[in-house]
C-alpha cells in the first residue's frame, strides 16, 4: 500500500517521533493512496527539502505531491481536498444515510437509489471497505478470474454513483440521534446529515498481533481469512496463530490446501472445543506449538520468516511457512452505536430477519451484524436485503404518513 509502490508520486517527509507524520501516513494508508516515505532524521537530502520548503525551518510533515505542490503539516480535511475526496454533502437531508461503504453499504445504497430513494453514503476511510484492501477476491460470483480488491471497490463505487448515490469519503460518523421521525447522523467535522432511515454497514476489524512486519505483509503472506485466501497456499506449509475455536476450525479448513498446518498458541494448550482439538490431534498433517508468542514477521516483498518466542523460556525460533493466518478474534466497528442499538455480547448489532435493529428506522447489514458470515458476497446480499426492507419502511412517508404514532411508538409496517 505504501512506501514501495512502483510509481508513487507522493512523498511524505517526516520522522518516526512526529505524531502529525503518523497521522498523515495513516490517512494516506486508509485512503489506499500510494506514497513514498522519507525519514528526515536519517536522510540529509530529505531534511534539506523540508528546510527549503519551509524557508529554512524544520516543520513536518511536508507532503510533496509530485506536481510541484506541497502541503506542510496539513489537516485531514486539507489532505482530503488535495486528493479530490468529497467530504461535503450537497444537501442536509436524505431519505437514507448509509454508514460505511463496504460491499454491504454500497450494495444497499445502489439498490435504494435505483428505486428513487435519496441516499448518502458516509465513509471514514477508503471507499469499498475491507473488500478494497483485499489483495484478490477470488470467490465473489461473477468474476471468474478473480478481481483485485481495489478494482472491486472502484466498480462498486461507480455503480452506486451511476444510480445517483452521493458518497462522502474521509468522514467519520461520530454519533446518531433521534428527533421524532428524523435520524441525525453526525460526523467528526461537525456536520449533521438528516434522514428518515439509517443503515449501519460498519463492518468489523480482524484483531491483529501488533508485531513488527505484520502490517507490511498483509495480503503478501499474512492473512486473516482462510476461506478467502487459503487456496493461495496449495501444497505449502502454513502457520495459524491463535488457539481458540476459530484458529482450530480455520486450521482444519486450511488442510484442504496446505501440505502442513502448524497452529501456534501462547496458551499451554488449545482453548478450542474438545471436538475441534480431537480432530486436530487425529491429523498427521497438523501440529500444535503451545506457549509460543509471535514476535516478528520478516521478509522482503513476501513473508519469509515468522519469529516465535517461547513464553516460558524466552527462547526464540524461526518458522518459514508459505503463509501465516492470524485468528485471534474479530472486533465489530460498533462502538459508535453502543447504547443506541441493541448489541450481542460480542458487540455485533442485533436485528430482526428484516435487518431492522430495535430502533425504528435504523437497520444493519454485513459484517457488523450479529449472525453475518463475514464474506464479501454475503455482505452484498445483506445490503440488498436491507435496501428492500428500508424501501418498505419508507413507503408510508411517500404516502405522507408519519413513521411513529402520536405516542412516539413505531408504526407496524406490512
Ligand atoms: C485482508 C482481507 C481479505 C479478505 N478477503 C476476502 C475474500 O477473498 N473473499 C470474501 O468474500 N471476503 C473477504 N474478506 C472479507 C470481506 O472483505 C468482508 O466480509 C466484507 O468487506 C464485509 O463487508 P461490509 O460492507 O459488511 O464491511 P466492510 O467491508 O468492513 O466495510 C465497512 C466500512 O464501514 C466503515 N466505517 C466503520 N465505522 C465507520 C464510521 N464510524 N464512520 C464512517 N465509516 C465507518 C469502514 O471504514 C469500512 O470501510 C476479506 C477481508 C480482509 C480484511
Amino acid at each position: 500500500m505504501a512506501d514501495d509502490d512502483a510509481t508513487p508520486d507522493i512523498t511524505i517527509y517526516g520522522t518516526q517521533w512526529c505524531g502529525d507524520c503518523k497521522r498523515a501516513k495513516q490517512f494516506f494508508g486508509e485512503q489506499r493512496v500510494h506514497y513514498r516515505y522519507v525519514d528526515v532524521d536519517v536522510d540529509a537530502d530529505g531534511m534539506a527539502f523540508v528546510e527549503k520548503t519551509n524557508g529554512g525551518k524544520r516543520v513536518i510533515p511536508v507532503i510533496d505531491f509530485g506536481d510541484g505542490s506541497t502541503l506542510v503539516e496539513p489537516s485531514n480535511a486539507e489532505m482530503a481536498q488535495k486528493l479530490g475526496i468529497t467530504t461535503e454533502a450537497s444537501r442536509s437531508f436524505y431519505d437514507l444515510v448509509v454508514v460505511g461503504s463496504g460491499p454491504a453499504g454500497l450494495t444497499a445504497a445502489l439498490y435504494a437509489a435505483r428505486e428513487g430513494i435519496d441516499t448518502l453514503v458516509v465513509e471514514r476511510a477508503a471507499i469499498g471497505g475491507q473488500a478494497g484492501i483485499t489483495e484478490r477476491l477470488d470467490n465473489f460470483p461473477g468474476f471468474p478470474e478473480g478481481v483485485s480488491g481495489e478494482e472491486f471497490a472502484e466498480r462498486l463505487r461507480k455503480q452506486a454513483e451511476r444510480f445517483g448515490v452521493e458518497v462522502l469519503g474521509a468522514s467519520e460518523v461520530t454519533g446518531i440521534t433521534l428527533d421524532g421521525n428524523y435520524r441525525c447522523v453526525a460526523t467528526a467535522d461537525g456536520c449533521t446529515h438528516g434522514a428518515y432511515a439509517v443503515l449501519l454497514a460498519l463492518g468489523s476489524t480482524y484483531k491483529r498481533l501488533g508485531v513488527p512486519g505484520e502490517e507490511d505483509f498483509i495480503g503478501a503472506g499474512v492473512h486473516f481469512c482462510a476461506t478467502c485466501d487459503g487456496a493461495f497456499y496449495r501444497g505449502q506449509d502454513v502457520l495459524v496463530v491463535g488457539g481458540g475455536n476459530s484458529a482450530g476450525e480455520e486450521g482444519l479448513f486450511l488442510t484442504k490446501f496446505a501440505s502442513h498446518v502448524t497452529i501456534a498458541t501462547r496458551d499451554p494448550e488449545l482453548t478450542a472445543s474438545k471436538v475441534v482439538v480431537e480432530k486436530i490431534a487425529e491429523r498427521p498433517d497438523m501440529d500444535v506449538l503451545t506457549d509460543v508468542e509471535t514476535v516478528e514477521v520478516k521478509g522482503d516483498t513476501h513473508l519469509e520468516a515468522v519469529v516465535l518466542k517461547n513464553t516460558r523460556t524466552g527462547e526464540q525460533s524461526e518458522l518459514h511457512p508459505g503463509g501465516m493466518f492470524v485468528f485471534i478474534g474479530l472486533d465489530p466497528n460498533t462502538e459508535l452505536v453502543r447504547g443506541f442499538v441493541s448489541l450481542d455480547t460480542q458487540g455485533f448489532v442485533e436485528t430482526d430477519s428484516g435487518m431492522h435493529t430495535n430502533v425504528p428506522g435504523v437497520f444493519a447489514a454485513g459484517d457488523c451484524r450479529a449472525g453475518s458470515t463475514k464474506q464479501a458476497a454475503s455482505a452484498a446480499g445483506e445490503g440488498a436485503a436491507a435496501a428492500i426492507a428500508i424501501r418498505r419502511y419508507l413507503a408510508p412517508f411517500a404516502g405522507g404518513m408519519p413513521f411513529v404514532d402520536t405516542a412516539g411508538q413505531p408504526l407496524t409496517m406490512v
